[in-house]
């Protein structure tokens, strides 16, 4: 019988874990998956076309990605005497560095609710996860929860974003710092929405042997493209670089990076404008009877509704052809919340106007 082989073969945390789900977005306005809305000007457009017309796709990448990582150090401040890990996503970069760390009696920790691929790629992989509750009222860490956690765990790494998914807030610098300084194993800061907050921890690397900074472009304009980039110090970058696949960057996705990195000025105008946005969306969602908004310093807002009503205010929304992530359910401090990318100016509008309608 198949059902028993794979009861047999499969390991058990493998079939005790749910795939990730994404739902059905044809048609819809999508302010579930902080995208960025915008296009490019035609000009750059027919000249990524034209760069990508010239690729060799008979041929294997390049598996040091070197033009492409030298864009990177560029654009993203990474210190000249600091080491990079590409990775396909910075999905790809949290497995690597867990399956790295993986062993008996090894602990990953992350506070929650947080970025839930921290939990699922440590439980896929049969690694203890250490979840620490945020504090309830504004998800600031809870210093010595973490600390205490730290201590008794000894986790091999801990995973803070910053700013934090789903609640959109940054961590306290000192407590982070003190964190780290706790630590005797990794702490990686995942700087996902670092172009919406203009604050890292890039030029701290210097500083903690046992601090890694990640980045991704996804939440910059290319979610498709599955680049993700992991900087620290070589000591360690090289071990990670073992445990990467050699041709994880595929060519498309490395000329099609370093081009548009070379053009980053356009990038970086849409995520002053979405920061914009996210001002407004704050301010009028605020206004709404029933919500309960936190303020953000990514490109997507937290809010709450009154507990009885979540479930239809994200079916009416979807109604309304407006698809947002509906997070009730999934950490107990996430009761009755939904979070809703920032979208172009016209989504945002329809979004209040279908929401206010709902409330
Ligand atoms: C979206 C997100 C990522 C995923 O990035 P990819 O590069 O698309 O895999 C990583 N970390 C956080 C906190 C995110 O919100």
């Amino acid at each position: 019988m198949l059902r028993e082989k794979v009861a047999r073969w499969i390991r058990p945390e493998v079939r005790a874990a749910t795939a990730y789900h994404v739902l059905e977005s044809r048609g819809l306005i999508k302010l579930d998956a902080m995208e960025n809305p915008y296009t490019w000007p035609a000009r750059l457009k027919d000249e990524w076309l034209q760069r990508l017309s010239e690729v060799s796709l008979n041929r294997y990448p390049e598996p040091a990605a070197r033009d492409l990582k030298a864009r990177l150090r560029d654009v993203m401040n990474v210190p000249s005497d600091m080491d990079i890990l590409l990775g396909n996503g910075s999905d790809e970069l949290i497995q690597i560095v867990t399956v790295t760390l993986s062993g008996p009696g090894r602990s990953v920790l992350a506070p929650e609710p947080t970025f839930v691929m921290y939990r699922a790629i440590a439980e896929v992989h049969g690694i203890n996860f250490v979840g620490v509750p945020l504090r309830p009222d504004n998800f600031s860490l809870d210093l010595s929860a973490m600390l205490s956690a730290i201590k008794k765990y000894q986790p091999a790494a801990v995973f803070l974003a910053w700013p934090n998914n789903p609640t959109g807030n940054l961590f306290d610098v000192s407590a982070v710092e003190q964190i780290i300084r706790s630590a005797s194993g990794l702490v990686v800061m995942d700087e996902a929405y670092h172009t919406f907050a203009g604050e890292s921890f890039m030029d701290r690397l210097q500083a903690y042997d046992n601090l890694l900074v990640m980045r991704t472009v996804s939440k910059l304009g290319l979610a498709g493209l599955r680049l993700g980039m992991l900087a620290g110090q070589s000591g360690w970058i090289n071990e990670f670089d073992k445990v990467r696949l050699p041709y994880n960057i595929g060519v498309l996705t490395q000329v099609s990076a370093d081009f548009i990195l070379a053009h980053h000025g356009v990038l970086d105008e849409q995520a002053r404008q979405i920061c914009d946005d996210r001002q407004t969306l704050f301010r009028e969602l605020s206004a709404l009877p029933g919500i309960k908004v936190w303020p953000s310093r990514a490109n997507f807002i937290l809010f709450r509704t009154a507990s009885d009503r979540v479930n239809d205010v994200f079916e009416g929304l979807r109604a309304h052809g407006i698809l947002i992530k509906n997070l009730d359910g999934t950490h107990e401090l996430l009761q009755a919340c939904l979070r809703v990318t920032v979208g172009g100016p016209e989504e945002n509008d329809r979004f209040l106007n279908a929401l206010g309608s709902l409330l």
